[in-house]
């Protein structure tokens, strides 16, 4: 094996996903002096290949109002609109409880996109800056401290890069090996339980509502999919302990949609076909240190959160805008310093706390089964309708943004 390439970028990110891609989208438009690099593990591909194919097993992402906004500050939101579908109203229930509640705002209170399309049109962005040079598939395999930056160690096929950055950006993902590798550790709760994934068939038109329904062994989620609030497709997210996911993904179809519609009932009709199914377990992982000298970690790396408030992209996306916001203010200092990066935490720290103590919180309150839980829970419901500025909080904190332009439906 020869070293090929030995170069030098102001940024490099490691990791092409759905953040890692997002991020070098927000630097390369933020200076096109910046030299950036993005480097992934995975074929990247732009051409037809990476277009979306129309099978069932993908999972969506419910895109909250702050992540539209960024979008749009991209110039990406025309095109991903396509793709989406807005969610009009937010409908919460509780199995087997009284109460629940119904969110709706002046403007749509976020929008669902399959991530086959989010992720396909982030990639064909990605060839249109000078500034920005992709390298993948290529695996970092290890990064060393240096006075002004880090190295990388790169193998991209038989070949050994060595890059070297003022800034290196870690986007590898919750299992983030590199993490690991420069000695931060990770606080985790393994919440010992999986997230089914799978495309739903519907008998009725889906209106644009979400749906959230809470139920003993675990909160499910419909969201509606498809062109227009006619469509009769939705993307399931079902979360259930680990050995009764193991069953219940294995169930043929038929045995499937019964179950689901026994615990779901009858709001979007009958539950007709559904397709391949996928699981995730899930955890609540948090870095403890985000920040260091020349060095950040972003998206899952930083923060992986229970899927049920549907918060984790939003979230990384908000870290994401303000990072490269505070490193626009700093431009004309040394990329990459301690202070500048501490700003960026400091900033989002309120906001981290708050979308993971939600996500965390909800998933213990609805998933537990004990009379003080399930007393509480109700309550909640209630406690929602009856308490306007909970669902207020509810509400801004479903839709990211904490600029309260909801309106809440009496
Ligand atoms: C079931 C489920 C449903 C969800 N629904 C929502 C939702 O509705 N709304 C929402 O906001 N969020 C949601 N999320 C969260 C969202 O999916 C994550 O926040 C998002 O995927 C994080 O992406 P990431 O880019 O940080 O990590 P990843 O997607 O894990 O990407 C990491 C990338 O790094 C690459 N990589 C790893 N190591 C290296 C290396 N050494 N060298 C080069 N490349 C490397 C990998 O190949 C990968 O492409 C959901 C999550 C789950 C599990």
């Amino acid at each position: 094996m020869t070293v090929e390439l030995k170069q030098y970028f102001d940024i490099i990110i490691v990791g092409g996903g759905m953040v890692g891609a997002s991020l070098a989208i927000l630097l390369a438009q933020a200076n096109k002096q910046w030299s950036i690099a993005l480097i992934e593990s995975q074929v990247l591909s732009s051409d037809d290949d990476a277009h979306y194919q129309p099978n069932f097993d993908a999972r969506s992402t419910a895109l909250s109002r702050g992540s539209i906004d960024i979008f749009q500050q991209l110039g990406l939101w025309q095109t991903l609109q396509e793709h989406t579908t807005d969610i009009s109203r937010v409908h919460i229930s509780d199995k087997g409880h009284l109460g629940g509640a119904l969110i709706e705002a002046d403007k749509p209170v976020g929008a669902v996109i399959e991530n086959a399309w989010l992720g396909s049109v982030l990639l064909q962005q990605l060839p249109c800056y000078f500034n920005l040079t992709v390298i993948a598939p290529a695996q970092v395999e290890s990064l060393q401290p240096q006075k002004d930056g880090y190295q990388l160690s790169v193998k991209r096929g038989d070949e050994a890069l060595l890059l070297t950055t003022s800034l290196c950006l870690i986007c590898d993902g919750a299992e983030s090996r590199l993490r690991h590798a420069v000695g931060i550790e990770a606080d985790r709760v393994d919440y010992q339980q999986q997230a089914i994934i799978a495309n739903v068939e519907l008998s009725q038109a889906h209106q644009g509502v979400a749906y959230e329904r809470f139920t003993n062994s675990g909160p499910m989620a419909l969201l509606p999919l498809g062109e227009s609030h006619n469509a009769r497709h939705a993307a399931l997210v079902w979360t259930l302990p680990t050995e009764q996911a193991a069953q219940v993904i294995r169930l043929a179809d038929a045995d499937f949609l019964a179950q689901l519609q026994q615990l779901f009932g009858h709001r979007l009709g009958r539950l007709v076909k559904v397709g391949q199914r996928h699981s995730y377990p899930l955890q609540l992982i948090i870095a403890r240190e985000q920040v260091r000298t020349h060095l950040a970690l972003m998206g899952n790396a930083a923060h992986f959160l229970h899927p049920v408030a549907g918060q984790g992209f939003n979230l990384a996306l908000r870290d994401c805008a303000i990072l490269v916001d505070e490193l626009l203010m700093a431009q004309n200092q040394p990329l990459g310093q301690l202070p500048m990066l501490q700003r960026y935490q400091q900033r989002q720290n309120f906001d981290q706390k708050a979308t993971i103590g939600f996500s965390h919180a909800i998933s213990q309150i609805f998933t537990n089964s004990s009379l003080p839980f399930a007393a509480l829970r109700a309550l909640g419901f209630i406690g929602l309708e009856c308490v306007p500025p909970a669902k207020q909080a509810l509400a801004e904190q479903t839709m990211g943004t904490f600029s309260g332009n909801a309106r809440l439906q009496p």
